[in-house]
């Protein structure tokens, strides 16, 4: 089913670095509106539960000691297709592939510390939306 949301998270990298604003006014400008959206930080067992899909992959332990090594802004965001459009904004996994303009091209450091998360399907999005916030944390 598709729902025109996805879930992102501006990863702890741009968080510390200051980055947070800029990302979010790139996140508005190109047409997604808030529905959810909190400051927090994971724990590594809840990092390790967020990508417990890539449990299997050689980067998994230092992925989850990354998502979890400082804060984070976590958010829901809604606009028509939503999930695609929100990946052609943010770019490649790797900042030396993604597209110019896009928020991995200028904010990323790596391809571990790349900046900002989003959902790659409506599914996905849902469920880590789920992780997350309860109902009444969200708009709608
Ligand atoms: P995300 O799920 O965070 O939006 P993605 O879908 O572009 O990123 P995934 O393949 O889902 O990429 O990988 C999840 C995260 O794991 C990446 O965003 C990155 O932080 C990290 N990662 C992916 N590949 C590598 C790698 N080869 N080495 C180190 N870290 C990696
Ligand atoms: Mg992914």
């Amino acid at each position: 089913m598709a729902t025109n949301r996805t879930f992102t998270m501006i990863k702890p990298d741009a968080f510390s670095a200051g980055n947070s604003g800029a990302i979010l006014k790139m996140i508005e400008e190109a047409g997604f509106k808030i529905i959810a959206m909190k400051a927090t930080q994971l724990t590594p067992a809840t990092a390790g539960k967020f990508y417990e899909v890539h449990k299997e992959r050689p980067f998994y332990a230092d992925l989850c000691a990354y998502m979890s090594s400082g804060p984070i802004i976590a958010a829901i965001l809604e606009k028509e297709n939503a999930v695609e459009d929100f990946r052609k904004l943010i770019g490649a996994t790797n900042p030396a592939d993604a597209a110019e303009g896009t928020i991995r091209k200028i904010f990323a450091k790596s391809i571990e510390a790349n900046a900002v998360h989003g959902s790659d399907s409506d599914e996905n999005a849902a469920i880590e939306g789920n992780f997350y916030f309860s109902q009444i944390e969200r708009i709608g």
